[in-house]
């Protein structure tokens, strides 16, 4: 089957990972709440194929609850799942930082925006922006102060 929406897909499937390792949720529940979060609310077709190629991956688990008398099914993650979940939202966090913080440069000590030019420098392994290598210095020693 071709799929017809992959961009929405694949935030769908992000999503609906990142939903369960809050806890388990109902299928209704979690279109729901894809909803608020994607801003477009995806159809059943949509989230009970995916729910069910979790499981069969062996990253979502199935249980069926009694809520009162009506039976419901509660998806849960698993270990994998949870795992796949961290995996997904670390490499889709470098995504959105690679796109966002050229543009979107702040000073790590004083808080200002860089727009271009400032003070780049390799902290603890890590590339951190500054307005000025003042902010720079005094940025490095309060974390070795710390
Ligand atoms: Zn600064």
């Amino acid at each position: 089957m071709p799929e017809t929406e992959p961009h929405f897909t694949s935030l769908t499937k992000f999503y609906t990972l990142q939903l369960l390792k809050d806890g388990p949720r109902h299928g209704y529940e979690i279109m729901e709440e894809l909803g608020k979060r994607i801003g477009k609310k995806p159809s059943p077709g949509q989230i009970y194929p995916l729910l069910k190629k979790f499981k069969r991956s062996g990253l979502v688990s199935q249980k069926v609850i009694l809520v009162g008398d009506r039976k419901k099914k509660v998806y849960t993650l698993t270990k994998e799942g949870a795992l796949a979940a961290t995996r997904m939202m670390e490499s889709f966090s470098g995504i959105v930082s690679a796109i966002l913080e050229p543009k979107l440069t702040k000073c790590a000590h004083c808080g200002c925006k860089v727009y271009e030019g400032g003070h780049r420098e390799n902290i603890g392994g890590k590339v951190m922006a500054f307005c000025c290598v003042h902010c720079a210095r005094t940025f490095k020693e309060m974390k070795s102060r710390k």
